[in-house]
């Protein structure tokens, strides 16, 4: 399979992780699939991470984007990790249907692994097939490469090939492979996996690899095991806080699924909300309402909590030691959360002073009175950059509300908070449209986009919302339908897991 005698190789990898001991993953070869074909290949990203993009849409691009060929240099592996799902701790769960290919240097220097998603059985699959939908391959594509365009953490896709093969789901699906880019797919879980097996080396050497990777600045102080853990913390805040602001739910916050490098990722049931509700759910699997919007920054602190057990023994050798400051550690994250939700609220509102005493109360009594008159989440916040701006604006975002006196009175006071710290209105305005966007990768855009592909074959949708997405940011005059909420026969109440 491997081609040493290529001429020009299609990756420049150089793979750190599969540098690990042999316990840390498991070498395994992607399965070949019947007829690749290629959906589509992210050319921007491609650009970035310096690959060719003519030679990766090419025949035999194509064939290792879908696992059928390995690239020179490669060194497939499925990542060993562990997790806690919906609370209750796995101790062996790894990937089970993705295969890390290796890691490569994009043009801003930072590594990056190249992963198939998708790509058949691993010795951690359990009774999985291996293998992934069509449906999910769409969904994880477009909401990835929304969150980039939206500035969160996440990771990427750079390319998704259908495999000619239907998988055995409820009901039959086509096949897809997705090929994910991640800082890297080490997660909270992959320290639990060592943890649980009282491996105290191995999660020594995952430390180091993670400080050398992504926080190399924990390396110049003297408890850097510590700094990790603080820096984690903070980068995991950040990203929650972020999610908070555009409305998004995860729905599968297990430790498995939370990165340590900080970014998003594993987009399975995930949905954005469009009338705001702190309560809202909408995965299938999470019945107690786990996951639910409001809760995610407490299960985000719950899970480094998981986190800041297993590297105990790294902190201190005294216990009570360790213990003392893995607490310390943890109690920050408060602090850390507040502080970006607070920065973003500011943004949002308009605030170019933002003030300690009564921004954010401002900002969650408009969410309360959103949620008592389902307003839409997005349409809201844009509609506030008109708002700051003329009466026509103002007019508008209350029709937004079943009730529009809840909102005028409301913004009465959020007027009078803005004209207190006058400012330059143009700037004003420009800070809020860069913090409000118009476009957010609306549950039934989704589904219409996967039906039509998985139905009639017909990718033209996936990509016209794509076009779209990748701009959030912008009025895209023409392009309305995609900003608007679902009508109510459009409404998604359930989403359902990748698998
Ligand atoms: P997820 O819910 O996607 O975060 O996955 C949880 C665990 O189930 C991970 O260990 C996955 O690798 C595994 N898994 C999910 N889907 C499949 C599948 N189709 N085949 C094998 N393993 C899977
Ligand atoms: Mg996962």
């Amino acid at each position: 399979m491997s081609d040493p005698t290529e001429a020009a190789p299609v990756f420049d990898f150089d793979n750190s992780y599969a540098r690990l001991p042999e316990r840390f993953y498991s070498r395994t070869l992607p399965t070949k699939v019947a007829s690749p074909r290629l959906i589509r290949l992210n050319k921007d990203l491609a650009r970035h991470l310096k690959l060719d993009t003519e030679l990766l849409a090419s025949p035999k691009g194509v064939e290792i984007l879908a696992g059928n060929r390995i690239a020179s240099g490669s060194d497939p592996l499925a990542m060993a990790y562990a997790g806690h799902q919906f609370g209750n701790f796995v101790p062996q769960l790894g990937d089970g249907r993705a295969i890390l290919l290796g890691e490569v240097t994009g043009r801003d220097g930072e590594r990056r692994d190249i992963q198939l998603k998708g790509s058949g059985p691993t010795p951690f699959s359990r009774r999985g097939d291996g293998r992934a939908a069509l449906g999910p391959v769409l969904r994880e594509y477009i909401l990835s490469e929304a969150f980039f365009a939206l500035g969160i953490p996440t990771t990427r896709a750079l390319a998704a090939v259908t495999t000619g093969e239907f998988v055995y789901r409820d009901p039959p699906a086509p096949g897809a492979v997705l090929t994910r880019v991640a800082a890297s797919h080490i997660r909270a879980g992959t320290f639990q996996y060592f943890a649980a097996r009282g491996d105290a080396e191995a999660i020594q050497l995952l430390a180091d690899h993670i400080i050398a990777r992504h926080y190399p600045q924990a390396a110049l102080v003297p408890n850097r095991y510590l700094a990790l853990l603080e820096q984690v913390i903070a980068r995991q805040a950040a990203l929650i806080s972020q999610w908070m602001h555009v409305g998004f739910i995860h729905g599968v916050m297990n430790t498995d699924n939370m990165s340590i490098a900080g970014e998003t990722i594993d987009f399975g049931p995930c949905a954005f909300i469009d009338a705001y509700h702190p309560g809202t759910v909408f995965s299938s699997i999470d019945q107690m309402g786990r996951y639910a919007y409001a809760n995610q920054p407490r299960i985000a602190q719950w899970n480094l909590t998981r986190l800041a057990e297993t590297l105990l023994p790294l902190l201190a050798e005294d216990k009570e030691t360790a213990l003392a400051l893995a607490q310390g550690a943890i109690n920050g994250f408060g602090g850390c959360y507040e502080a970006a939700y607070a920065g973003g609220f500011a943004r949002k509102l308009g605030l170019l002073q933002p003030r300690p005493d009564g921004d954010v109360a401002l900002g969650l009594d408009l969410l309360e009175k959103m949620a008592a008159n389902e307003a839409d989440f997005t349409l809201t916040f844009r509609g506030l950059c008109d708002a700051a701006w003329s009466a026509d604006g103002l007019a508008a975002t209350g029709r937004l509300f079943k009730d529009a006196s809840a909102f005028d009175d409301w913004a009465i006071r959020w007027r009078q908070r803005l004209d207190s710290e006058g400012g330059d209105a143009r700037a004003r305005r420009e800070m809020m449209r860069a913090a409000n966007p118009a476009f957010i990768a609306r549950n039934h855009l989704v589904e219409e986009v996967i039906a039509a592909a998985v139905n009639g074959n017909d990718f033209a949708p996936f990509e016209a919302l794509l076009k779209v997405l990748a701009r959030p940011f912008e009025d895209q005059p023409g392009h309305e339908r995609f900003s608007q909420p679902p009508t109510p026969s459009q409404v998604v109440y359930q989403t359902f897991c990748g698998t």
